[in-house]
């Protein structure tokens, strides 16, 4: 293939999607029990609208706020509030959820759609999505609506519509993109409205034939351009993909509304189609549960709330006894280590390495070879901000630009000597933060 999109550095995983890449999405049934949290999106946590006890219809909204970056949160099933009490989540903390019994008659909340969602006015389609709950599917989980609103000053020329999926051994976006093309090309129209795009492109890591010649058959007669993308990691990343398919730069701790782009996960879009078609929230979404430690690796569609343990006996389980279970890919995901944990918003993917696959080595000294310089495609140096943070030298650590590292992982995975350089500027983020917080209050 000719002339694909490419960007400065990155590095070259094994990608594994093999394993899953053929596997048509399968409808999961929903569970016995459903676990919402509050908090599943950047910004503020929804507050909850239901008590213990209640009874609540699929689609409901059980959770909502007042603040400008935040998204409602809408339950998944039909059936009585159990508890609305803090469960573990997939970062690690206790977040506030309902927890939900189902009834297993999934009685709808009322819902408004639209047969031509896209004769409908421009705030009003924002509108929807606000109310839908929908925030980037792509991981982030940021509030869709306020993204769409860009900063005072700023023009969004292009809409890029990210089907990279440069993440290791995922694969559903790919097949959202073949099974469900038409609300993919139906939901990237309604963005483009919402945000006032004047051209909206499609953008897709070349190693997706057919979800190119798919989105390409379609797209095209609705005047929507479909880009291949040189299959590298991160080719996902918002500034990655921005640079690669635009040949423009977000300035540094800027967005990318200041240099006329946004870019929104082919998740988003697909979900953004079914709010203004159906006027059904984000209440479900594609997930590709994979890795060497399940026994039927698979594409599935999944009530948001589904707990893990419940999503791995679906895939037959474990083979063998598990080294790691990851919400998310091995680049960017996160290790859990409570199978109770339910699926959010933002999780696309549940890996299960083995034992053998996830063997972790001990760190050795920096041999100074500065592969991870040459890797960051954020022009970082992670050894150095490593150094800083291990010596809790934290302004050093943002003079050397810790608060740009997108935590794509390439510097750990190329790293010879196998640093946890990624953790490490984590904890300088994370400190850097808390600092800022500390000194304006
Ligand atoms: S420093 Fe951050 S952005 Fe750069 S390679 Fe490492 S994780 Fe990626
Ligand atoms: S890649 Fe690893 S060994 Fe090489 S300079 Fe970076 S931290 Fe040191």
């Amino acid at each position: 293939m000719v002339n694909l999109k490419n960007f400065r550095g990155g590095v070259h995983p094994e990608y594994n999607k093999h394993i899953t890449s053929d596997k048509p999405i399968k409808v999961l049934p929903a569970p016995k029990e459903v676990v919402i949290p509050l908090a599943q999106h950047a910004g503020a946590p929804a507050e909850p609208l239901v008590k213990k006890g209640d009874s609540v219809l699929l689609g409901q909204e059980i959770g909502s706020s007042a603040e400008p970056i935040s998204a409602a949160v809408h339950t998944s099933v039909s059936g009585t509030v159990l508890a609305v009490e803090p469960r573990p989540s997939i970062n690690g903390r206790e977040v506030l959820s309902v927890v939900i019994e189902n009834d297993g008659q999934d009685a709808k909340a009322p819902m408004t759609g639209h047969d031509d969602p896209i004769q409908l006015p421009r705030e009003e389609i924002r509108k929807r999505i606000e109310a839908a709950g929908i925030v980037g599917l792509g991981g982030a989980a940021f509030p869709t609506a306020a993204k769409l609103s860009p900063p005072r000053g700023c023009k969004i020329e292009y809409l890029l519509i990210n089907g990279s999926e440069c993440e290791p051994y995922l694969t559903a976006d790919q097949k959202l993109m073949e099974e469900y093309t038409e609300d993919v090309v139906l939901g990237a129209k309604l963005l483009a409205k919402a945000c006032g795009a004047e051209k909206t492109i499609i953008a897709i890591e070349a190693n997706k034939p057919e979800a190119l010649r798919k989105m390409k058959a379609l797209a095209g007669s609705n005047a929507i351009e479909v880009v291949a993308l040189a299959v590298k990691y991160p080719a996902g990343g918002e500034k990655q993909l921005i640079k690669a398919v635009l040949n423009r730069e977000v300035p540094a701790h800027g967005l990318p509304a200041q240099c006329g782009a946004l870019v929104h996960n082919v998740g988003t879009a697909w979900a953004a189609a079914k709010a203004c078609r159906h006027g059904q929230p984000l209440i479900e979404r594609v997930i590709t549960v994979t890795g060497d430690g399940v026994k039927a690796p698979a594409n599935y569609l999944v009530r948001i709330g589904t707990p893990f343990r419940d999503i791995i006996a679906a895939a037959g389980g474990f083979a063998g006894e598990p080294g790691k279970v990851i919400a998310g890919g091995p680049m960017m995901g996160l290790a859990q280590f409570d199978l109770n944990v339910p699926i959010v918003k933002g999780v696309s993917g549940i890996l299960v390495l083995s034992d053998k696959v996830a063997n972790e080595f001990d760190p050795m000294p920096c041999i100074k070879c500065a592969r991870c310089v040459d890797v960051c495609p954020v022009y970082l140096m992670p050894v150095t901000i490593e150094k800083y943070a291990m010596n809790a030298m934290w302004d050093e650590a943002e003079d050397y630009g810790a608060m740009d590292c997108i935590e794509c992982g390439c510097c750990t995975y190329i790293c010879p000597s196998k640093r946890a350089l990624l953790s490490w500027i984590r904890l300088a983020k994370t400190e850097i933060v808390e600092a800022h917080s500390r000194h304006s209050s």
